[in-house]
């Protein structure tokens, strides 16, 4: 039928202009969050991961869509995908201290080093656009308040955060020799504490840990003396910026800080889960870990100027937000 066959056409020259996205760690939280995003907004994507910290029910409601497909697939090995990629966002490494220490240490520098060459060289193959998600981390426990992208850090190199800051630390050189000798168009951002829905409610980072032990009714546990600073930004805040960064000039690599500059003690954000969720609640102390950065901030000045872009969600929205998430995936795990 003549209707028929036009929607078929027009369907098929709409798949052809349609640019494929490749979002590695796209069942984490950033991943799943920018996974959703990048289907709404109209794009083919490919999800891939290999599920050690992300989850699948993050992007489950995502696989009956045509525009969507998941590959489970660890980037320490070697990707291959036949189809013309245009963009690739590389969020694959755990990114929760609990989750990327211990007895994962090394798989988390390969992770970071190995998963860093292997988009790389499908970047290369593909004459792909690819976005690296960098992080605060990479300044360790920073000496200058705020942070700004000059700044070049203070890591530990053999402490326990180690794998995770110096894994961060070579991607972006492996990013920015690939763009100098192998002409690979890059980006590179570096992202400060970000929460929202799609997190794990065991993530084992502060907001999660908090609303956790808030809903349960359990006393909240702060690390240290809770004086030590972060400063949050919204999970949707982040993702405006990501897609920005991606479609920014062709000339401007980053690397950029991303994040919220509302900068607030452990200790503010405890009594703000507690009055919002129980404020019978208690506060409990223990040991803050090695190597712990005692003040985290960045200067956004650089992200304010280029993509004209501020985080709009206030931290006491974005936890009611966040606080709404978590209820509703703790009572549908009841039933
Ligand atoms: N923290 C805490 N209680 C928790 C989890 C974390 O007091 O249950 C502290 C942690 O020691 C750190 C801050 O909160 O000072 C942020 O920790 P998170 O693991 O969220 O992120 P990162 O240290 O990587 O910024």
């Amino acid at each position: 039928m003549k209707t028929g066959k036009m929607n078929e056409t027009s369907f098929f020259e709409k798949r052809e202009n349609m640019k494929t996205i490749l979002v590695t760690g796209g069942t984490g939280f950033l991943g799943a969050n920018l996974c959703h995003r990048l289907i709404a907004n109209g794009y083919k994507v490919i999800c891939l991961d290999n599920n050690y910290t992300g989850r699948f029910e993050h992007i489950a409601d995502l696989t009956a869509h045509p525009n969507f497909e998941f590959i489970k697939h660890d980037v320490t090995k070697k990707i291959e995908i036949n189809e013309p990629i245009h963009q690739i966002y590389n969020l694959a490494c755990p990114a929760s201290p609990v989750a990327y220490q211990g007895k994962h240490a090394i798989d988390t520098t390969k992770t970071c080093v190995l998963g860093a060459i292997n988009v790389l060289e499908l970047a290369k193959q593909h004459h792909a656009r690819i976005l690296q998600t960098s992080t605060s981390e990479i300044y360790g426990k920073p000496l200058e308040h705020p942070q700004t992208e000059k700044y070049l850090g203070n890591v530990n190199p053999i402490g326990i955060r180690a794998c995770y800051d110096e894994g961060k630390r070579c991607a972006e050189s492996l990013f920015f020799d690939y763009h100098r000798y192998e002409d690979v168009e890059i980006k590179v951002v570096r992202i400060f504490n970000t929460y929202g829905p799609y997190m794990n409610i065991d993530d084992g980072r502060v907001v999660s840990n908090f609303i956790y032990e808030a809903l349960a009714g359990k006393n909240i546990t702060i690390y240290g003396d809770g004086l030590q600073t972060r400063s949050f930004c919204y999970v949707d805040d982040l993702i405006d910026a990501l897609v920005l960064v991606m479609n920014s000039d062709k000339d401007f690599t980053g690397p950029v800080n991303l994040g919220n500059p509302e900068e607030c003690s452990i200790k503010q954000l405890a009594d703000m889960i507690i009055q919002k969720i129980d404020s019978s609640l208690k506060v409990v102390y223990q040991g803050l870990p090695a190597d712990d950065p005692i003040r985290r901030k960045p200067d956004i000045a650089l992200a304010q100027s280029k993509l004209n872009w501020m985080p709009k969600i206030k931290l006491n929205e974005g936890l009611d937000k966040t606080i709404a998430y978590f209820k509703s995936v703790l009572s549908s795990n009841q039933k």
